[in-house]
């Protein structure tokens, strides 16, 4: 009834007048005022159309018109309706800047198909992947732009359950995981990951299981065939039986190292393991490590030590004593007889080395960057003769990492090899006379 009541009550109004004229004037002045009444509708009618469609035009531009009566609701409504309308346009475009924004983040590769295949849209690092670009190809049909056979199959195939892993038509290194999402009408979403990482993460664990299980399964084979073997011939001469037992127990030692440097490694890998904050002596420890050495080398080599400096190392005692007992260790294992090993601690410009030297076979250049890779071996069966496991230098580098330090490796064939723990200015304390330093309780039984 809002509506209504203004425009009825006027009518009735103006029908009121006309009778009372009819009545004190007669017809003709009820019908002239009538006519007059009619005209003045019509040209404010006449006026207002003109205001709205001026309005209507330009809605942006003009200000609303202002009218009283049935114009002004009517203007009233469409002006409210069209500031409803602005303020969802307003949504709606935030919302799309928002997307575009979002979109232009995502790491991953996103194309938008048409029913047709042809690109809608894409994002920049669908360029990067792909070598797709927005402006350029949109209307395009993807399928001329990526021509590799499989995945031309696999837009064929539309299975939105599959994923394709295939390398980048860009570079060769990069390999893609590719995934269709259907959507809307007939549309789809291309999803490009780089999988890379992931892929050379797979192909450590694939080869570190497989390391593993190889490394394990030749002494337990020797194991094996030693039991059958006793099982078997019970009545064996002591001497024999005692020559399988040593036997044995070398394997069983052989895979116990195994097994204790793989836990040292997921030890040190593992996130929640914090370092200690100890006071390492180095010249301490280098007694303590060269004292080990000559006993491990049982006087087939001449073991020194050079020591330039006083300074400690911050760090865990157990975690530096085991890598630098690693480089002692392989400096015996792998200088032949009468060889001389040095270990030597000194300071180069602000850093402590630790350096072992030895005058043993040498490495070649090629293996050297490769050396603390778990496994890496320059020669297999010399690291097993000499009870390696191949995961030595890969418990150094893990090491070292941890204390900020690296490891630098010099060498010539047949010559001889340095290896040396390069510690961190942060890392040393030097002169601390105050320091408490961490004994080393293997030092009395070491050297006695
Ligand atoms: P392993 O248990 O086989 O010794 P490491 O990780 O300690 O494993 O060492 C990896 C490889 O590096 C060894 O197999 C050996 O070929 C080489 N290597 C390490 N130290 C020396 C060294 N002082 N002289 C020559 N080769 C070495």
């Amino acid at each position: 009834m809002g509506f209504w009541w203004r425009p009825l009550s006027v009518l009735a109004g103006v029908l009121l007048v006309a009778l009372m004229l009819w009545a004190g004037a007669g017809a003709v002045a009820a019908l002239m005022f009538l006519t007059g009444i009619q005209a003045v509708v019509m040209l404010r009618r006449l006026w207002q159309e003109y205001r709205l469609s001026r309005w209507l035009e330009h809605p942006d531009e003009v200000t609303p018109p202002n009218a009283m009566g049935t114009w002004g609701d009517i203007f009233y409504r469409l002006e409210k309706l069209q500031r409803r309308q602005r303020a969802s346009r307003s949504e709606l475009t935030n919302a799309l800047e928002q997307f575009e924004h979002a979109a232009t983040a995502v790491p991953d590769g996103m194309v938008i198909l048409n029913g047709n295949d042809q690109i809608d849209w894409c994002n920049p690092a669908s360029r990067k992947y792909m070598g797709l670009d927005c402006e350029r190809d949109r209307g395009q049909f993807i399928r001329y732009l990526l021509r590799q056979a499989h995945f031309l199959e696999f837009l064929d195939a539309a299975d939105y359950s599959r994923r394709l892993v295939c390398k980048s038509p860009l570079n060769r290194e990069v390999t893609l995981s590719i995934q269709l999402v259907p959507f809307g009408e007939g549309k789809k979403l291309l999803v490009a990951r780089d999988i890379t990482e992931l892929e050379r993460v797979d192909a450590i664990r694939r080869d570190f299981i497989a390391n593993v299980s190889h490394e394990l399964r030749t002494p337990l084979t020797v194991v094996g065939g030693f039991v059958e073997t006793l099982a078997d011939a019970p009545t064996l001469p002591a001497s024999e039986s005692r020559r399988y037992f040593d036997l044995m127990l070398d394997n069983t030692r052989r895979m116990q190292h195994l097994l204790d440097d793989l836990l040292t490694l997921s030890r040190l890998e593992s996130a929640d393991h914090n370092l200690k904050d100890e006071v390492v002596s180095v010249p301490e420890l280098a007694r303590v490590l060269a004292a080990e050495a000559e006993s491990l080398s049982g006087g087939r080599h001449r073991i020194s030590l050079d020591i330039t400096c006083d300074a400690n190392v911050r760090g865990s005692l157990q975690e530096i004593r085991s890598a630098l007992g690693n480089l002692v260790s392989n400096a015996v294992r792998y200088t032949p007889e009468d060889g001389d090993i040095t270990l030597a601690w000194s300071l180069r410009n602000g850093e402590g080395v630790f350096a072992v030297v030895d005058t043993g076979e040498g490495i070649a250049a090629e293996h050297i960057p490769r050396l603390t890779e778990r496994f890496y071996r320059v020669d297999r069966s010399r690291s097993r003769e000499t009870g390696g496991t191949g995961l030595g230098l890969a418990i150094v580098k893990h090491v070292l990492t941890r204390h900020g330090a690296h490891l630098e490796i010099r060498s010539t064939p047949g010559k001889g090899s340095t290896f040396a723990a390069v510690f961190p200015e942060s890392r040393l304390i030097i002169a601390q006379p105050s320091a408490t330093v961490i004994p080393f309780p293997a030092l009395e039984q070491a050297a006695g």
